[in-house]
């Protein structure tokens, strides 16, 4: 028996993904970005799938440290530090490298009693305002680790752009030539570039890119879909008709009665709602694909169903196949229909959607 929401995933695709890395990037090393449960496509599952690239990243360190203790010995980031004397602790021990962005985490590396040597990252806040050393910083924050027993003598560098995927906005130009002019006396790598800088801005191609996105077979730029980029999509959502019924002029569907029928209509309700991770702000008219044809959503995404238009499939019928996103109709799509971006829906994918590996 199948359950009636699932996500296939096509991990040969992360490799064909990898591959579109490598030619716009060809002399960079790649950390592959698998943050957030690997976008939500599941984080070992992924780091297996991609585990030929030079390092990985991830945000937090629970999921560095799951990583470790499923054998993966490939450099690991993490991307958002360390914020007290047990993780660095911990960070020592599983051999972590740690992005190092405020002075509160140098003052922790010089007060820390481990005795296996660490790998940073400093981070330039060039821009976007999260984390990192704001350029009059930098160089003493630099000189502090310098002295630092505990580092590892090369200290890498990195910032994060900000506004990569608007090709036409010139703040990442300037952050990266802030970057290249606080860092360039330094000696240690450099890392720029996420999946849009990547596939946009040239000038953030350095020793290191950082894609996590396109790795997944999306575009990151709300005007192009991964397929204009050549890119494969991992995830594919389906699930099924569980209801067809016809509905008149004047009823109306679903909660708040947000949709009035305004001729007959032949109705589908499809098992998938907010509870599995289709977006509760899909509008009407996103696209669906029933048996592969398109048919538009009608009405408010409960928590469990979805109700679509058929009347241009008078065929469809109890059991018959829906597509949610993924091969066929891109997820990048779905998003512009429910104001959001891709990296939402696949991330918000939940338990209750099995995962099927499509090797
Ligand atoms: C998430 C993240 C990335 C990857 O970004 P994509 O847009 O998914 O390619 C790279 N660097 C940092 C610091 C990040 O937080």
């Amino acid at each position: 028996m199948k359950p009636a929401a699932y996500a296939v995933l096509n991990l040969d695709a992360v490799q064909h993904n990898l591959a579109v890395v490598r030619h716009y990037a060809p002399a960079a090393k790649v950390t592959a970005v698998i943050k957030a449960n690997g976008y939500g496509h599941g984080l070992l599952r992924i780091a297996e799938a991609a585990k030929n690239v030079d390092g990985f990243a991830v945000a937090r360190i629970e999921e560095a440290i799951q990583l470790r203790e499923a054998g993966f010995q490939q450099r690991i980031v993490l991307l958002e530090g360390f914020s007290c004397a047990e993780e660095l602790i911990a960070i020592a021990h599983y051999q972590l490298e740690t992005v190092i962005h405020c002075v509160e985490q140098i003052s922790l590396l010089e007060q820390c009693q481990a005795t296996e040597k660490i790998s940073v990252w400093l981070k330039l806040d060039s821009g976007m305002n999260r984390l990192g050393f704001k350029s009059t910083e930098f160089l003493s924050a630099h000189q502090r680790l310098k002295n630092c027993a505990l580092l590892n003598p090369k200290i890498n560098l990195m910032t994060h752009l900000a506004n990569a995927d608007d090709k036409n906005d010139a703040k990442t130009l300037a952050q990266i030539d802030l970057f290249k002019e606080v860092v360039s006396d330094l000696d240690g790598e450099w890392s720029i570039a996420n999946s849009a800088g990547l596939l946009a801005w040239q000038e953030s191609l350095t020793d290191w890119v950082r894609p996590g996105l396109m790795l997944y077979g999306i575009s990151p730029f709300p005007e192009k879909t991964g397929a204009q980029l050549e890119l494969k999509p991992v995830m594919s959502l389906y699930s099924k008709l569980i209801a067809v019924k016809q509905i008149n002029p004047g009823e109306t569907v679903g909660y708040s009665g947000s949709w009035v029928c305004e001729k007959p209509t032949r109705l589908g309700v499809v098992a998938i709602g907010y509870g599995d991770g289709y977006p509760r702000y899909a509008k009407t008219g996103t696209p669906v694909l029933v048996n592969g044809l398109r048919v538009p959503l009608v009405g408010r995404v409960s928590m469990d169903m979805i109700t679509v238009d058929l009347n241009s499939q008078p065929e469809a019928k109890m059991g018959d196949s829906v597509t949610l996103w993924g091969m066929d109709l891109p997820v990048e799509e779905i998003a512009l229909n429910s104001d959001t971006i891709p990296y939402t829906l696949v991330c918000g994918i939940t338990q209750r959607v099995q995962i099927v590996e499509n090797k």
